[in-house]
Formats: C-alpha cells, sequence, structure tokens
C-alpha cells in the first residue's frame, strides 16, 4: 500500500514550522511520561501528520483582505486498531489549538467512542500535558429534558393534546410510545420530574436506567422549535442550556457526525472554519450524510395540520398577526393536496405495492431515474408553495410571541407554552416541505437525480401511504454542507482504504481531486500473518441460490463453532440467513448461541462477557451492525465466522437508484460502487478478529466467490496480511 498522492503541494510544504515541531514534540512528551501509552511508529508517523495538517491551515476570517485564499488542510489517514489513535490525534491537535487560541471538535460515529474519549482517553492525556483544558461532550438538545414542558404535563395545566398530537398518527413500530396509556405516560413523567427533585438524575434521557420509547420522550424534549430560549421563565435551571454553557469554556468538545450535520450554522459547535476538526470513525460520515438529508411525508395522516393551523389562528389573534388569519385555507389546501396524492400514487403504483404485500418490510415502488409520473408533479409543486406559505405564517406568529415575551417578561410562562404548542408541530411542516422540494427538483446537466420512492403500510385500521427522497452522491452532500466550510480537518478510521485503494472513499466523501488532501495509510503494530488464519471455505451450493446456501452455510458453522473454545462471533448478511442458522442449531449449541434479534445489544454484550470469563462458550450471531465497531479482545472473540459477503441490501432504494444512473451515464455500478462498499465492509467484519498485539484469531469465510471471482481476488486485496487457508465443503485444507 503506498500514500495516496495529493495534490497538496504548496510552496514550503517540506518545511517543519515551529507551530508543527512543538505539537509533535507535545505527542512525544505525553508518550514518554506515560506508562500507559506505548509509542508505535504508525502512532507517530499520524501524529506528525496531524501536526502538520493542523498546523498549516488558515483558521478564522482573514483579516486583510489582500491575504488570499486561506489555506485549507485535511488529512485522510488509514490507523488500523492498534495504532492508538486517539492519542496520535489528540496530543498534537491540543497542543496546536491551545497555542493557536482555538478548538478542536472531535466528532464520531458511535457512542461507545464518544465515551471512550470523555472518560478515559481525555482525562488520561489532560494529566499528562503540561497546559490545562477542558473537554466536554456536545450532544443533541432532544437527549435533554424540557422541563418547562413536563412541569405542564405534570402540572395537570395541559391535556396533552399537542404535546402528544403525533402519537394519534404513530406507525406503531417506529413510536412505540404512542401504545403508552395516559396512566403510564403519567407514571413515566412523575418518575422524570422525581428524579430532577431529587438529583438522581441529571435531566440527560441517556442516563435514566432504560432508555425510553420515542413516543414517551419526545413530548418532553428540549427541541429548539419548542424552546423560547433566555426568554423562558425555567431558562435559569435548564439542563440542556446549563450543558451548552459546559462547551463554551471547552477547547476540546466531543460531538458525533449527526449532530456536526445537524447543527450547521446553529451556533452550538465551533465555526467549521475555525477549529480543528477530527472526524474518527470517518468510514461512516458518507451514509450519515445521506441519512441526514433524506425526507419523507405521510400523504394519509393529516390531523396534525389542522391542529397547526388551529393553534396558529388563535395565538396569531391573540398577537394580532396578521397573516396567521391565513393558516386554515392554507393548511386545508395542503391537508386536501397530500389526500389527493395519495390517491394518485395509490392508482399510479398500487398495482406494484399490492404484489409485495407479505414481504419483509413496507411494500415499496421507486421511481425510476428519479422521474415522477407526470399526474404527480402538480400537486407536488402546490403542496411546496402552499407548505412554504404556511411556514411563513407560522414562523410570524412564532416571532411575534419571542416579541411578546421579550415585552412581557411576567407573562412568559403563559407564552412559552404558546410558543411549545406552535413548535411542536413546526418540524413536521418543515419536513414535509423538505420532502416536497426534493420530489420536484430537477437535477441541472450532469447532476445526479435523487432517489425517489412511496411507501404504503397498514397501521391500526389505516393504508398509510408516504413519498421519500434523498440524495444518491454523499459526496456532493458533504462537499456543500461540510467540505466547503472546512479549513482544517484530520479524517481517520481503521478501514478507509477499499480494495487497497483511497479512491473510493474519497469519492464518497466528496474529498476526491480535492487540492487539500493528503491521504496515508500508517501501519499497524499487528502481526497479522502471525495472529490470524483467513480461511475461506467452500460450500456445494452457490451463493446465489439463496435457500441451499443457507443450508450449506448453516452445516458448515455448526461443525466450525464445535472448535470454538471461548468466545466467537458469526455475523449474517439477512435476517433470513441468520434463522435458517439458528433453526439449524442441535440442542448442545442452541446454548452457547447469543442471537441479536433476541436480546438488547447490551444485555447480549454482558451476557457474552461474562460467560467467556465463567470459561464458557459463548457465540453471538448477529447482523451488520455487530460487524462495526464492536471490540471484543482476546478470549471474547477468537473466531469470527462471516456467512456471505456483506454486499448492501438488495432493497435499498438509494442504492438502487444510484447503481441506476450510474448506469445510464454509461458508468459500471458494480465495479464502481457495489465491490469498493462490500470490500469496506469485509475488511469491517473481518477486522473484529484481532483487537491487540496478543490476540489470536479465526477468520471463516462461506462465500466461495471469495477465491472463485475476478472482484473476489479484489475484495481479498482489502484485507489485512492473515495467512490465508482454503478448506472444501467437508472442512478438508485444500490450500
Ligand atoms: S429553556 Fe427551552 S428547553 Fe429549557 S426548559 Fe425552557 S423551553 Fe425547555
Amino acid at each position: 500500500m503506498t500514500d495516496s498522492p495529493t495534490a497538496g503541494t504548496a510552496a514550503g510544504d517540506n518545511v517543519v514550522t515551529e507551530l508543527e515541531r512543538s505539537a509533535l514534540q507535545a505527542f512525544d512528551d505525553v508518550v514518554a511520561g506515560s506508562g500507559d501509552f506505548r509509542s508505535r511508529s504508525g502512532q507517530r508517523r499520524m501524529a506528525a501528520q496531524v501536526a502538520r495538517t493542523f498546523s498549516r491551515a488558515t483558521l478564522g476570517k482573514p483579516e486583510d483582505d489582500d491575504e488570499g485564499e486561506p489555506e485549507r488542510a485535511i488529512a485522510v489517514i488509514q490507523a488500523g486498531t492498534g495504532v492508538g489513535k486517539s492519542l496520535a490525534y489528540c496530543a498534537p491537535a491540543i497542543a496546536l489549538a491551545l497555542s493557536r487560541g482555538t478548538r478542536v471538535l472531535i466528532s464520531t460515529a458511535t457512542v461507545a467512542l464518544q465515551e471512550q474519549l470523555v472518560n478515559k482517553d481525555l482525562p488520561a492525556l489532560a494529566a499528562l500535558m503540561p497546559q490545562p483544558f477542558r473537554f466536554a461532550l456536545a450532544k443533541g438538545r432532544g437527549r435533554y429534558v424540557c422541563k418547562l414542558k413536563l412541569n405542564r404535563l405534570v402540572g395537570g395545566d395541559d391535556d396533552g393534546d399537542e404535546l402528544f398530537a403525533d402519537a394519534d398518527e404513530s406507525d406503531g413500530d417506529v413510536r412505540p410510545g404512542a401504545a403508552h396509556t395516559q396512566q403510564a405516560r403519567m407514571q413515566f413523567y412523575g418518575d422524570l420530574v422525581h428524579g430532577l427533585a431529587s438529583g438522581h438524575w441529571n435531566g440527560d434521557r441517556d442516563a435514566l436506567a432504560a432508555p425510553p420509547d420515542a413516543g414517551l420522550w419526545s413530548p418532553v424534549a428540549a427541541e429548539s422549535r419548542s424552546c423560547t430560549g433566555r426568554h423562558c421563565p425555567l431558562f435559569g435551571e435548564c439542563t440542556y442550556y446549563e450543558k451548552r454553557k459546559e462547551l463554551v469554556g471547552a477547547q476540546v468538545i466531543v460531538a458525533n457526525h449527526d449532530l456536526l450535520m445537524s447543527s450547521i450554522g446553529a451556533r452550538l459547535l465551533p465555526e467549521l472554519d475555525n477549529c480543528l476538526l477530527v472526524l474518527d470513525e470517518g468510514h461512516r460520515l458518507p451514509a450519515t450524510a445521506l441519512e441526514k438529508f433524506a425526507c419523507a411525508m405521510d400523504l394519509s395522516r393529516t390531523t396534525w395540520l389542522d391542529k397547526l393551523a388551529s393553534h396558529t389562528v388563535r395565538i396569531g389573534g391573540l398577537l394580532a398577526v396578521s397573516e396567521a388569519a391565513d393558516a386554515p385555507r392554507l393548511a386545508s389546501q395542503m391537508r386536501q393536496t397530500l389526500l389527493d396524492l395519495s390517491r394518485l400514487v395509490m392508482d399510479v403504483y398500487g398495482s406494484e405495492l399490492k404484489e409485495q404485500a407479505g414481504a419483509w418490510g413496507p411494500p415499496r415502488a421507486r421511481a425510476a431515474q428519479g422521474r415522477l409520473p407526470e399526474a404527480l408533479d402538480e400537486p407536488l409543486r402546490l403542496l411546496a408553495v402552499t407548505a412554504e406559505s404556511l411556514m411563513d405564517t407560522v414562523s410570524a406568529v412564532g416571532k411575534a410571541l419571542r416579541a411578546e415575551i421579550r415585552d412581557k417578561p411576567e407573562e412568559a410562562r403563559h407564552l412559552s407554552t404558546l410558543y411549545a404548542q406552535i413548535g411542536m408541530l413546526a418540524p413536521r411542516l418543515e419536513e414535509t416541505l423538505a420532502a416536497a422540494q426534493l420530489l420536484v427538483h430537477e437535477p441541472a446537466d450532469g447532476e445526479a437525480p435523487a432517489a425517489k420512492w412511496f411507501t404504503c403500510a397498514v397501521v391500526g385500521d389505516f393504508i398509510v401511504v408516504k413519498a421519500h427522497a434523498s440524495p444518491i452522491l454523499p459526496g456532493d452532500t458533504l462537499r456543500t454542507h461540510v467540505w466547503s466550510s472546512v479549513r482544517a480537518a484530520v479524517v481517520t478510521s481503521a478501514t478507509l482504504t477499499s480494495c487497497g485503494e483511497f479512491d473510493f472513499f474519497l469519492r464518497e466523501a466528496g474529498l476526491h481531486g480535492d487540492p487539500a488532501v493528503t491521504a496515508i495509510e500508517v501501519e499497524s503494530p499487528f502481526d497479522f500473518a502471525a495472529q490470524g488464519r483467513f480461511i475461506t471455505s467452500e460450500t456445494a451450493a452457490d451463493p446465489k441460490e439463496a435457500a441451499a446456501f443457507n443450508a450449506d452455510v448453516a452445516k458448515a458453522l455448526i461443525r466450525d463453532i464445535g472448535q470454538v473454545e471461548h468466545g466467537a462471533l458469526a455475523l449474517f448478511t439477512s435476517r433470513e440467513q441468520l434463522r435458517v442458522a439458528v433453526e439449524a442449531l442441535p440442542a448442545s449449541l442452541r446454548d452457547v448461541v447469543l442471537v441479536q434479534t433476541e436480546l438488547p445489544r447490551t444485555v447480549l454484550l454482558k451476557r457474552h462477557r461474562e460467560r467467556v470469563e465463567a470459561g464458557e462458550v459463548s457465540v453471538i450471531f448477529g447482523m451488520q451492525s455487530f460487524g462495526e465497531g464492536l471490540d471484543l479482545p482476546g478470549a471474547l472473540c477468537e473466531s469470527v465466522f462471516i456467512a456471505k459477503l456483506p454486499f448492501s441490501p438488495p432493497d435499498d432504494p438509494v442504492g438502487e437508484a444510484r447503481a441506476e444512473w450510474l448506469r445510464a451515464v454509461g458508468r459500471d455500478p458494480f465495479n464502481e460502487l457495489v465491490v469498493p462498499a462490500t470490500a469496506m465492509r469485509l475488511a469491517q467484519w473481518a477486522g473484529r478478529a484481532i483487537r491487540t498485539e496478543t490476540d489470536k484469531a479465526f477468520v471463516y469465510c462461506y462465500d466461495r466467490r471469495l477465491t472463485r471471482t475476478g472482484y473476489g481476488k479484489r475484495l481479498l486485496r482489502g484485507l489485512p496480511p492473515f495467512t490465508r487457508v482454503r478448506h472444501d465443503a467437508q472442512g478438508r485444507v485444500v490450500g
């Protein structure tokens, strides 16, 4: 593997500046001063790249117009498990932030890494660095309780009608809280009030003993749309704003990719052009970008519109906001258009949707090439225009309310409650507007069209039709919303190359061809050839013949699991494959297997550890989410069994739309998209095996396409250099 060539060769690139030198010295001092941290050549090389990147970028607004273009610097660093990457980026980045008078913003994909940084790595570093620094964890405001809403619910001055506005339109599976009785809700909110009063609970949803259902939590979440901020009578004791103060005084902020993207322009996190940004678990960035900018609207259930209109008229009337009188007309127009659209969608796609009844997940029909039938075009455009007008009306009332609260602080409690009533429903309007706009968006020449699709589900006695839209190129989205602002960034992960190259990730992340980018891979301290064996185990059946193949894999798994002495992980690509394997297990093995679909993740992992520590055999059967980010060192995972190559799910409408567009422009989606994406996933899955320098592990893959096809050989190139072995269908070594 060679480092990616970069276009970032500005004059003076080879000159080591004083800033860079002192940042790297800070890293060396920390390593030297700690018995816990071991210096590794890959780690030091990474620290040197971080120091170089963060010392060179220009931060903040230029003081002088004649200064020319500010310098940008972005490092993409693949650093495998064991490199110690958090120290390699934290020490030089923090030293530089302190000397440059700026802040470090670290964004991760998982809560587990956030917790490791805040509870372990950063406190250890703070004890070793000569200059003090403060760090804080940033979470979305919806994870904190809004005391105003909670008090209102528990105080009995509210029948909960507005706050539970969504509950009667629940999808059942998505918002299970809708099924809660009024008594259960009141018990839950009463417990929250008691926890706050007694000091046993700090207002953070994650600090509750068990995660609450979305339907229970959402009415009391501290969302921005329902919050009047410093005008709120409880502002001085607000949990969210208390936490936010910690962020203001911190030099290091730990956030997540989702929050990073939703906070752009919201002044919660440091400005992207004036901080040192670290994106750890960077391989998740493209997927997060697509999820963040996808949108959907419900075409069938519209009662929320009537509620929104009546609140807007009532509150607008109190405040003499003339535009408010228009709200009922606009809401009624929207309501009618949504219902018309629902009927039209069923006219056009009804038979396609009905054919899928009984299949896994809601029936879905996608508009080929992002082109909607003509019949839908006009109502969608009308919907977008009407939703925008209603949004303006609601915003005018919200603005008048904020002004009134400012002028009449003695009425703040009552007025803030009115604000919350409107604010609870406004996000639904925003989402409908965003979906309608993306659905009618016509791509410019050469621009990729959005993926557009419709779903239909039976919820209670109703048929619920929804319209969905999503961008298909995460790179474009990230370039527009993130990279256009960023000056100094390090993107890192254990897996950023695909089939041995950075190209795929750079394209997905919107960094390909960016002259500010330097991409390097730093060496792992692991001796993969000595520590691990990668076994390609043949099956008689072709993996494309699902039923026969799943049965063969189940048989082979039973044979190989019999060799496990402590802990192991088996990864499946579909629920069906998992089900077949579980059903095939003999009674003697059923007891040693923990199945992802049968237990909550935390419970399952705890039980697995307990069993292995007690000297018992324990094997986890999981799917995609267990293939990434799971750290099971030593005896906890001595074998990884990969049932099938982890291609993207065949029913992903965004992937389908993207492949279709690539074909339409004469490109090859299989080689350009499917193979590299699968290679990254396979490397992640295989990466669960070796977690420390003393681990020894086996990785089994039962997909014979790995050795029998050209693309299989490309996939193998992206794996660590394990010792390779081939088994035939009877489990005998054949090569
Ligand atoms: S400041 Fe906002 S989030 Fe905090 S209690 Fe008041 S309304 Fe709720």
